[in-house]
């Protein structure tokens, strides 16, 4: 029950329609549905009740102003009129980063997104027949030629690949995996609960730091579907380490008729070591050294869409395909449309190294990072006055459930600010800015890294960091929902 005083401020606030018919808000209403901009004025009313009411507490002068108030509106109203899921610029140099959406699309993939969602499409639709066709194969016969596979088949992504690959093999039956493999990627998935999930029984072997063919070979019984290889993409154990081949289980798979399922994770489609890069392992060598499927995602090393690709041999994927759970797991025609035009490119290495952003980025010499950032630290000075800026070499790691513990050499734009303004609020100013700039911040500095900028992307990051010039939301208290313009 608010105080005497407090009725007093209370009747301070505007009403809902004074603040729609004050002239800077009505000057939204050609622009927004009236719903929207409604929806902000209560908002900035509420806001404004809560704060009289905080204030009154603390016993501070408050005085509302119509003014400051309708420009809140204006924010907000902006705020909400903009897309929830946006583009961003990454300047983490993490090149494979979930948080931002993997891997960036080759415009290639671009132009058959806009081909395939604009209209309609032969999605189902055999165009030489007239009849029914199946989604998939668009990419199968591609995935085919490009790994040396029998049969191919792409679900949503490769934690359903998992699941159903398991499902289709081993429902209610053993698999085997060595215990250093047994891995959890972020986002609640962990091959064990996986494993669980898809109705095989985990047969634990090994330890730790190693695991023997022979391991495998004492584990098997009348009960083992598969034996089970998973890349370990987010970490790897180092020193005392033995890991059976993928030759020397397939070998034993074979001998027990055991379906020999391989993880490899990033879907490298082929070895990636040539771009420098440590070995990784990709679609076709493990194929050739006898894996039965392969499974692996279209979104990072491959840099496609989401997508979890699964090749091998005919019965098994047929069997994959059959499956009820199918369904639940297949992709959209955007999906098919990207992928589809990423493989293309992979029919020339040099084209893919070219076209593909994720292998254009990590393929970037150390030489022409440090030339982008002694470029970009030039246009930065001049728009940043007030800022010490530095171009420096760094190390950055690919991220991504790729290439673990490899930090690549890359070169960066460090800034420090000589007003001693916080960092953290900075890095927020930029993210939440035109165009949004997702930067790292280390000890005293903002870090630019050139490693993940796409090409022109430059650009962006100058045009954001004019931004930062006497933003005072740069100074905003945490929690303030304004975000800058
Ligand atoms: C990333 C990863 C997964 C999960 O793939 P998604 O496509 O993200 O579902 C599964 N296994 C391994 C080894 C991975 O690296």
């Amino acid at each position: 029950m608010p105080r005497q005083t407090d009725q007093h401020l209370l009747r301070q606030i505007p009403s809902v329609d004074q603040l729609l018919s004050h002239p800077t808000v009505a000057d939204l209403l050609p622009d927004h549905p009236r719903a929207l901009v409604v929806q902000g004025v209560r908002a900035i009313v509420d806001r404004c009740r809560e704060s009289l009411l905080g204030r009154s507490q603390s016993n501070q002068p408050a005085a509302v102003q119509l003014d400051a108030l309708a420009d809140e509106v204006c924010l907000a109203v902006a705020a909400m009129a903009r897309r929830s899921l946006r583009g961003v610029v990454n300047a983490t140099g993490v090149v494979l980063h979930t948080g931002l959406g993997r891997a960036p699309l080759s415009g290639q993939a671009i132009e058959a997104l806009i081909d395939v969602g604009a209209g309609y499409s032969n999605l189902e639709l055999d165009l030489d027949s007239g009849r029914r066709g199946r989604r998939t194969d668009h990419v199968a016969e591609l995935l085919c030629q490009l790994t040396g596979a029998q049969a191919a088949v792409v679900v949503n992504n490769n934690a359903a690949a998992t699941l159903l690959a398991l499902n289709a093999v081993a429902a209610g039956r053993e698999v085997i995996v060595s215990r250093g493999q047994l891995i959890e990627i972020g986002g609640s998935y962990r091959l064990p609960d996986v494993m669980a999930a898809s109705g095989a029984i985990l047969r634990e072997v090994g330890t730790t730091n190693r695991t023997r063919a022979d391991d495998y070979a004492k584990a098997i019984n009348e009960r083992t579907a598969a034996i089970m290889q998973v890349h370990t993409s987010n970490y790897k154990v180092v020193g005392f380490v033995e890991q059976a081949a993928t030759a020397e289980l397939a070998e034993l798979a074979r001998r027990h008729d055991l379906v020999l399922i391989d993880d490899i994770g990033s879907g490298a489609m082929f070895d990636v070591s040539a771009l420098d890069l440590p070995a990784e392992p990709w679609f076709g060598g493990s194929l050739d050294a006898g894996a039965d499927l392969v499974l692996g995602s279209g979104d990072k090393l491959l840099g496609g869409p989401q997508a979890g690709i699964i090749v091998g041999r005919t019965e098994l994927i047929d069997s994959i395909v059959a499956n009820p759970l199918m369904r639940t797991y297949r992709v959209g025609k955007l999906t098919l449309a990207a992928l589809e035009a990423t493989l293309m490119l992979y029919r020339d290495r040099q084209e893919a190294l070219k076209s593909v952003p994720t292998l254009a980025l990590l393929g970037q010499s150390h030489e022409q990072l440090q030339q982008r950032a002694r470029l970009l630290a030039d246009r930065l000075r001049q728009v940043l006055p007030e800022a010490q800026v530095s171009a420096d070499d760094d190390l950055a790691y690919v991220g991504g459930g790729a290439l673990p513990v490899c930090q690549l050499p890359t070169a960066v734009v460090r800034l420090r600010f000589k007003d001693g303004r916080n960092l953290t609020d900075t890095a927020r100013a930029l993210r939440l800015g035109r165009p949004a700039v997702v930067a790292r911040i280390a000890e005293d500095a903002l870090v630019v890294d050139l490693r993940s900028l796409l090409p022109g992307q430059e650009d962006l990051v100058v045009q954001a960091c004019e931004q930062l010039n006497g933003a005072d939301s740069a100074a905003a208290p945490p929690g303030d929902q304004r975000s800058p313009t």
